[in-house]
């Protein structure tokens, strides 16, 4: 949804080929209609009693070979599709066609084919018949009479080849004996197509045997069937070409067409039937990569080697850096499908905007989200199911009903209308429920009586699950930050904070209430005294996780986290970049690992290998040599980076890539001028999901919008704000954009 569209770049995974392929729609084919209107090719055996003429057989002909091609993912320009000229004499006619074929093509002629559908006659001779191949052939010399077009004749091999193609699959496919066979001929439209062009002459309507035959359907599906089978046929090559876009050779086989390219200076080879590069000479772009170590780092020249290379390691995928997409993988999972409307699933991909990218190339297609089991992208369903509140009106709208009411499911008195006929499928209503909005303050007098607060909101009547409670520093920002993700793996454990110096008596007192059995310390002994941790043995298991600085206590913390899916890589200077990924994090299991701008340490690198890296924030606090350091050791689908003009806008880009999963009734905001109030408001985020907006001295503008949003797709009844700081205006202000 919209995370997958605003946020492509963060889960860039790559596709994965279900069946052999079918056709991609890059590739044009041209059906030319014979004949129309007055002119109506010849009258057959019986067209003067029947009224059935060639031009008729030829337009029935033609529909059908547009559905087939269609279905199969060409594009299909017809050059008339009822019964009419397109100009007033023969020739202006037949120019007109081919104008008209050039547009359509827009430039893409090297990938595009002209097909003329007509029926033959000899009314000297009813006993003929058979299905004829036309065609243009340059070897048979040119006719001074009847001049090809220049271009054309640069197509004529090519011209030949697909004359073959479709001569023996049509002969293969229907019942038509072989006429005269393939035939060179100087006819207008074959020699003077600027793509590779034939005619199909199906059988003789001077022959009444062939007449009655050809104007079955039975006949008709059969020989569509089988020209299709000879466009595949044609198309299924491997064409090498010359940086300057000049084509060099044409193979039928792929790895002969890449030994080839190899051995020339610079060239690629274009797979013509997947309408993809599949080797260039340039670089080598297929990157082996290993999940969780560097050990296995090669790059190769083609998916092919580069597979087969990957497929002796296990947990490792192969990435098209080009495209930065994983291409293969033994691990990754294929969350996205392309679901055909009658085909079924035709793709899956390890990601939305591969994807995307295949099922846009096709007619009635959609794009699932299998985790959500929820379509995301359609061009042929409507978001037709609005899902709408009693009181905020209008809130969403689904592509499918099931996903509707699943959306809907979330909030009391909402309802489920299907717009076009504007029935209602679901109701949720609740008619006792009235919609207000409230706002709350969760506030001591100090950063530490805040947290105190929260941890009292969170568990009023004490610890019920595990006893564990995490204690970071009120005043080093960089010790306390890894408190988020850690309490929310221990059973979305509090978190106090306290002084350095000496543990603070309220600190104690929430403890004792809370059934405190363990206490976590975050952080050296400049962050928290032996002093304190002396204090606290007198009455908890005492633990300590700390490093010999900031980043290597960094570090320890994040050793002790487990399934964490990806990471945050942020600034160990400047922390509101850091606090909002805490909250994002601690409701995600997601990691935060700290790092200098200029450099990360070789230890970071391999506790990030193998997972998603977001980078918080712009180059001035984090490096563009940190990301290219991240991207060669993770891979570029691996890494992006979130950010904004100033630090309420990176929280935005953070916020909304994960929008779709921080869904509450609940708003928490704090302030963004320093950290204590929003780390502390971390642990409500893990344990509700609800999302924490930082506030400066008045919103930004970004936040704003993203309010608005977040209040219109959701029922959000509540803004909590964390800390004192906040002043009442920006409260206000928010309540106007959630409401
Ligand atoms: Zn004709």
């Amino acid at each position: 949804m919209k995370k997958l569209h605003i946020a492509g770049f963060l889960i860039v995974f790559a596709l994965f080929v279900l069946y052999p392929l079918q056709a991609h729609a890059e590739k044009n084919v041209v059906i030319d209609p014979g004949h129309g209107g007055s002119s109506s090719g010849t009258t057959g055996y019986s067209g003067a009693s029947t009224g059935y003429y060639e031009k008729d057989f030829n337009l029935e002909m033609a529909e059908g070979l547009r559905e087939i091609l269609e279905k199969n993912g060409y594009n299909v320009h017809m050059t008339r599709t009822d019964d009419s000229k397109l100009a007033g004499s023969l020739h202006a006619d037949l120019q007109a066609r081919l104008d008209l074929a050039h547009e359509a093509i827009e430039g893409k002629n090297d990938q595009s084919i002209y097909i003329s559908v007509h029926s033959n006659s000899l009314p000297s001779n009813p006993y003929m018949r058979g299905y004829e191949t036309y065609y243009f052939d340059i070897d048979e010399g040119i006719n001074e009479t009847y001049p090809p077009d220049p271009v054309q004749i640069e197509y004529s091999p090519e011209s030949k080849r697909l004359a073959h193609t479709m001569h023996q699959n049509i002969l293969a496919g229907t019942p038509l004996w072989e006429g005269r066979g393939i035939i060179p001929s100087d006819l207008y439209v074959t020699r003077n197509a600027h793509m590779p062009a034939v005619l199909l002459e199906f059988g003789y309507m001077s022959n009444p045997t062939e007449e009655a035959l050809i104007k079955t359907s039975s006949f008709q599906e059969k020989a569509a069937a089988s020209v299709l089978k000879g466009v595949d046929e044609f198309f299924s090559v491997f064409e090498v070409y010359e940086y300057d876009g000049n084509r060099v050779k044409v193979f039928e086989n792929k790895e002969q067409a890449i030994d080839y390219a190899k051995s020339m200076e610079s060239a690629y080879v274009f797979d013509k039937f997947n309408q993809e590069k599949i080797y260039d000479g340039a670089v080598k772009r297929y990157g082996v990569y290993h999940s969780s170590d560097r050990s296995v780092n090669e790059t190769f020249f083609t998916k092919d080697e580069a597979i087969a290379y990957a497929e002796d390691f296990e947990n490792v995928r192969v990435v098209d850096n080009e495209l930065g997409r994983v291409v293969w993988s033994d691990y990754l999972e294929k969350d996205y499908e392309v679901e055909h409307s009658s085909q079924g699933v035709i793709y899956e991909a390890y990601d939305f905007e591969s994807a995307f990218n295949y099922a846009k190339k096709w007619k009635n297609t959609s794009v699932i989200d299998r985790n959500k089991d929820q379509v995301v992208w359609s061009n042929y369903l409507d978001e037709d199911f609005a899902v709408s509140h009693t009181e905020k009106g209008l809130m969403k709208t689904f592509y499918r009903e099931k996903e509707a009411i699943a959306y809907a499911e979330n909030w009391e008195s909402t309802k489920v209308t299907h717009t076009e006929s504007n029935k209602v499928v679901w109701s949720n209503d609740t008619p006792e429920y009235n919609y207000s909005f409230k706002t709350t303050t969760l506030a001591g007098e100090d950063r530490i009586q805040t947290a105190i607060e929260v941890s009292k909101q969170l568990y009023p009547n004490g610890l019920d699950g595990e006893k564990t409670v995490v204690l970071a520093t009120a005043f080093e920002f960089a010790d306390a930050l890894s408190a988020g993700p850690l309490a929310a793996q221990l059973d979305n454990a509090p978190i106090l904070l306290n002084r350095k110096d000496e543990l603070s008596a309220d600190v104690l007192k929430e403890l004792s209430r809370l059934n405190t059995e363990k206490v976590v310390i975050l952080g050296g002994e400049n962050a928290l005294s032996a002093q304190v941790e002396n204090d606290l043995k007198q009455h908890f298991v005492v633990e300590r996780l700390a490093g010999k600085d900031r980043i290597a206590s960094n570090l320890e913390i994040n050793k002790g986290l487990s399934n964490v899916e990806g990471v945050f890589v942020a600034s160990s200077r400047s922390f509101p970049d850091a606090l909002e990924a805490s909250s994002i994090a601690a409701a995600h299991g997601w990691a935060i690992v700290l790092t200098d701008k200029d450099e990360i340490s070789q230890e970071s690198l391999n506790y990030l290998n193998g997972r998603e890296v977001a980078i918080l924030g712009g180059t001035a606090v984090v490096s563009e040599e940190v990301e290219e350091t991240l991207i060669e050791s993770n891979g570029g689908d691996q890494v992006t980076r979130l950010s904004g003009a100033n630090r309420y806008e990176t929280v935005a880009a953070a916020l909304d890539y994960f929008e779709d999963d921080m869904r509450s009734s609940t708003v928490l905001a704090a302030t963004g001028q320093n950290y204590p109030d929003a780390l502390t408001a971390s642990a409500i985020s893990a344990r509700t999901n609800a999302p924490l907006i930082l506030v400066g001295d008045e919103l930004n503008p970004t936040i704003e919008k993203q309010l608005s949003e977040y209040g219109s797709e959701n029922v959000v009844d509540e803004l909590q704000v964390i800390g004192a700081v906040i002043d009442k205006n920006s409260r206000n202000e928010m309540v106007n954009h959630l409401n």
